[in-house]
């Protein structure tokens, strides 16, 4: 949307106050979520009223699942923008007209899984208020003017859209619709560009990434794209985030090893480890599963790095299936790791299970899942001292300026800890000969926090 604002000539500002028109882009993704998008978009009804902007718009998931409530509830609110109209934010934006017929870069494309949920009503929205019955179907393509957020050396590639799987507890399929890739070609040419223009480290993206080609035919297609990216002139750092389990094949493993500009690095929300509340989520697995394919993954890549992510308190969670995921962090040992405390959300099919878990009750569970975790991730992070890596420099600390902050392979942007970097060869040479962000050097670990690390540029 800022990509297509910038080029039809609207001026970005970050401050509300500047603005004679105001985005609000939300997400519905949990209730936390809803609210902190609904008290946004109150905020800045709030600008509108008093301060200099004309115009307010809001744009996203919350659209998708209140569109006639935003409407009504919020008369400030001038237009909103659902997850399949993107190109309409230049007439809601007043900035230019467009095009009421669908979007250039609609691809019709799907999997035999997802058609099969579909008239099993899986994506319904029936019971939402105002939902458009037809689902969100936008794909963005390398020839989508695009403006980046991110720091110039570091980029997220958005690689497919949308969502097949069935688990009780999400509905992020009927806020984005049924998995779509964009074409191979055009995410290929995106990385170049991005690339060219200065860009060193892809984080490819999608809510389902390992599924990605399966809808265009293709066998291997996250196998095959990364083997493309690889050979992209100038990535350094590669990877991907979002992997469904069962979807880590041996070939996607080896494809991982075999190139030194893709990162060991795997993240794969497991969401529960004991097979009973997996099957209530509709996800299926259980921890002696995921034990043996991640014994696999450290195996094909050595020193790989794991991220996953559990949720805890869902509908029904007894103490013996929470001790299960207990002991199966115990045992898997991961590098990373979230926990969310289930969110109710009207719309899943968990929704209508009984035996819901006070919220004091998810809260305590998901504090002791994060305290076993802390003690595996402090015994971790100390056995990385005096060990080398290549850093990613960030810039000056945000903590304190006599520090510098950078990332290494293991650590995805934004999600995982931080290196703190105090001291380099140069420290006390003239500030422009000290190490420069958006760039790489070696480094010496030194010291270990519970989840940050300390290092030497040496
Ligand atoms: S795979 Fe992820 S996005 Fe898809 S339904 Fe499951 S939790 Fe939701």
């Amino acid at each position: 949307m800022m990509g297509m604002l910038t080029q039809a000539g609207a001026e970005l500002t970050p401050a509300a106050d500047d603005a004679d028109v105001i985005v609000v882009n939300t997400c519905s993704f949990i209730g936390s979520a809803q609210q902190e998008s609904v008290d946004t978009i109150l905020e800045m009804a709030r600008h509108k009223t008093a301060g200099k902007a004309k115009r307010l718009v809001v744009a996203g998931c919350l659209v998708e699942r209140f569109r006639d409530e935003i409407r009504k509830d919020i008369p400030e609110v001038d237009a909103v923008v659902g997850t399949g109209e993107l190109p309409t934010i230049l007439a809601a934006a007043g900035v230019s007209s467009s095009p009421t017929a669908p979007s250039p870069f609609n691809i019709l494309t799907s999997r035999p899984e997802g058609d099969h949920r579909r008239s099993h009503g899986r994506f319904s929205r029936d019971g939402w208020d105002g939902a458009v019955s037809d689902l969100p179907n936008y794909l963005y393509d390398d020839h989508t003017p695009r403006l980046l957020t991110t720091p110039s050396y570091s980029a997220y590639i958005k690689i497919a859209e949308g969502c097949d799987h069935p688990c009780s507890f999400c509905i992020i399929p009927q806020l984005r619709g049924q998995f779509r890739s964009r074409r191979f070609e055009s995410v290929i040419a995106e990385a170049e560009h991005l690339a060219q223009s200065g860009v060193r480290e892809i984080t490819l993206i999608g809510q389902d990434t390992t599924c990605y080609g399966e809808d265009l035919g293709l066998k291997d297609g996250l196998p095959l794209l990364l083997e493309k990216l690889a050979a992209v002139d100038g990535l350094r750092w590669i990877r991907f985030l979002y992997a469904y389990p069962n979807k880590i094949t041996r070939r996607l493993l080896e494809t991982i090893a075999a190139h030194e500009n893709i990162c060991s690095y795997i993240d794969v929300p497991l969401q529960h480890a004991s097979p009973s509340v997996l099957k209530r989520m509709k996800r299926g697995g259980g921890g002696d599963l995921f034990l043996r394919s991640i014994e696999k993954m450290r195996r094909v890549i050595l020193d790989v790095t794991l991220r996953t992510s559990f949720i805890v308190g869902f509908p029904g969670e007894t103490e013996k299936e929470f001790d299960e995921l207990c002991d199966f962090v115990r045992e898997a040992r991961f590098d990373w790791m979230g926990t969310f405390g289930y969110s109710d959300q009207e719309g899943a099919s968990a929704f209508g299970l009984d035996e819901k878990l006070p919220a004091q009750d998810i809260e305590s569970r998901r504090k002791k899942l994060m305290s076993i975790q802390k003690k595996i991730s402090q015994g971790k992070k100390k056995s990385l001292v005096g060990r080398e890596y290549d850093l990613l420099l960030m810039g000056p600390s945000e903590e304190t300026d006599l520090l510098l902050e950078g990332r290494t392979a293991m650590h995805a942007p934004e999600i995982d800890g931080k290196v703190f970097v105090n001291d380099y060869p140069s420290k006390d040479f003239p500030a422009d000969e000290a190490p420069q962000k958006g760039q790489f050097y070696r480094c010496r670990i030194t010291e270990a926090h519970d989840y940050d690390l300390v290092a030497e540029i040496i």
